[in-house]
């Protein structure tokens, strides 16, 4: 058994990789670097010849699993997708959306030509398989491989996958929480796996949780925040993602708003949040979670505006803006934004989510009242006198969770992946301590690791 990264680097940006199991080849995820442009967004795809792939597994719908998808299936010709219902039609969402930027990115010149487009996808979407949860499945024409599906609780549609072959069973967490969210419900993975090789996520080994958190806490606190600049005759910008965060926050903001909390001020969304919210709600009752019985769109009196079309939004005092991109990437909607909001102190900024350090949202979160912040390279910067504050509401299991996960399990072999340098060395040292008998390897990019 071979396993190979296709990560060009030890962080979380194109996730995915490579597996070979008694003959058969599986690409677990295809994602895209939201901070990069061109070629260098992409995996390396020198390790996967055109043509090789017999399957490629999707385990949900964010970006950095996803984004590459059509140019892999483009080469794999042969490789069906496995993923799940729910996790099919948000990626749909995501794939058109993409195409939309990368024709905004060529118009503007910064990208030259856009790797994929909507008719690639409507066509390649036949070759989408979609399978339940808990319910085991084999590689077509390769029945003595199986995959297994477990709710992964990190958003809509996520799942880990089990692989067996060959008397060995190859577990990938994919993106993973093991609590519950406001919408998302904790993962659910069984304890009696009988695992023998995981590929685990790391992404929060570097940030441990606050002492005496707790989610009530958080969002106590997030209330707070927004009552603060709203009574100082500000608004509040939320920079979520599109898929996952929006939808939680909006729960929150419909919980706070029925306990008389917020109850004036509007919450503004748009874009890709809108169309993913509508997703959200068709599939309600076809994914785990809490309120299963409500629409966000309809059945809150949460959202005023909901601009499927204009991504242009005016600035009122008084108002929530839960503008995407979580990480503020140049040219998305709350980076933007922020040109106009940033100045203003009665304003805050308050991130809900994970933010790269390379990432707009960074150079905020480090920045110092009045600094000024580069927001777009090709935009003057912006003085900063707004309230800037972080939250912890991240879609991704604290790090002592999983490291309790993996013990549990005790697999012989671990294989640390989806995170930063910093995040997989805490990995690596904390579970070699734990678990001395097992092996745990943080894969180098493109290196061929026999098991
Ligand atoms: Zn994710
Ligand atoms: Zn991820």
């Amino acid at each position: 058994m071979i396993f190979q990264s296709l990560t060009r680097s030890c962080e979380i940006g194109a996730n995915s990789y490579r597996l070979d199991v008694e003959g058969v080849t599986l690409v677990l995820d295809a994602g895209m670097h939201p901070g990069q442009d061109g070629e260098a967004a992409l995996p390396d795809l020198s390790y996967l010849p055109p043509g090789e792939a017999d399957a490629i597994l999707l385990t949900h719908a964010h970006l950095d699993h996803l984004g590459s998808l059509p140019i892999i299936m483009r080469q794999q010709e042969r490789a069906p997708v496995f993923m799940t219902e729910t996790t099919g039609a948000l990626a749909d969402a995501m794939l058109h959306n993409s195409v939309n930027v990368m024709g905004h990115k060529v118009h503007q010149g910064s990208l030259k030509s856009a790797f994929f487009d909507h008719r690639e996808i409507d066509a390649q979407r036949k070759r989408w398989d979609y399978r339940r949860t808990n319910e085991p499945f084999t590689v077509p024409g390769h029945g003595h491989v199986t995959l297994e599906f477990f709710d992964s609780g990190h958003v809509a549609g996520s799942a880990g996958v089990l692989i067996e072959a060959g008397g060995k069973r190859i577990f990938y967490t994919g993106d993973v929480h093991f609590e519950d969210q406001t919408v998302s419900r904790a993962a659910d993975f069984p304890d009696d796996l009988g695992i023998d090789i995981m590929i685990v996520e790391t992404t929060r080994g570097a940030s441990p949780r606050a002492e005496n958190y707790t989610r009530d806490r958080e969002i106590q606190n997030l209330a707070d925040a927004m009552c603060g600049a709203i009574e100082r005759g500000g608004s509040v910008l939320m920079p979520v993602f599109a898929l996952g965060k929006t939808q939680e926050m909006l729960i929150v903001l419909h919980e706070l708003k029925s306990r008389g909390i917020l109850s004036d001020a509007d919450v503004h969304i748009g874009g890709l949040a809108t169309k993913v919210t509508q997703i959200f709600d068709r599939h309600r009752l076809r994914t785990r979670r809490h309120y299963s019985d409500m629409k966000i769109l309809g059945d809150t009196d949460v959202v005023v505006s909901s601009k499927k079309r204009s991504n242009h939004f005016s600035y009122e005092p008084g108002n929530i803006y839960a503008l995407s991109s979580g990480m503020m990437t140049e040219k998305t909607v709350s980076n933007r934004f922020a040109h106009h909001f940033l100045d203003n102190p009665r304003n805050a900024i308050l991130f809900v989510g994970y933010s790269s350090p390379d990432s707009p949202a960074a150079r905020i979160l480090s920045g110092e009242r009045d600094d000024l912040i580069t927001l777009d390279a090709n935009l003057a910067p912006i003085e900063l006198k707004c309230d800037v504050q972080r939250f912890d509401f991240s879609g991704h299991a604290p790090r002592d969770d999983i490291a309790d996960f993996v013990e549990r399990m005790a697999p012989p072999t671990v294989l640390l992946v989806h995170g930063d340098v910093e995040a997989t060395a805490w990995f690596d040292t904390t579970l070699s301590a734990r678990l001395p008998d097992s092996t745990i390897i943080t894969p180098k990019p493109g290196e061929r690791i026999e098991l």
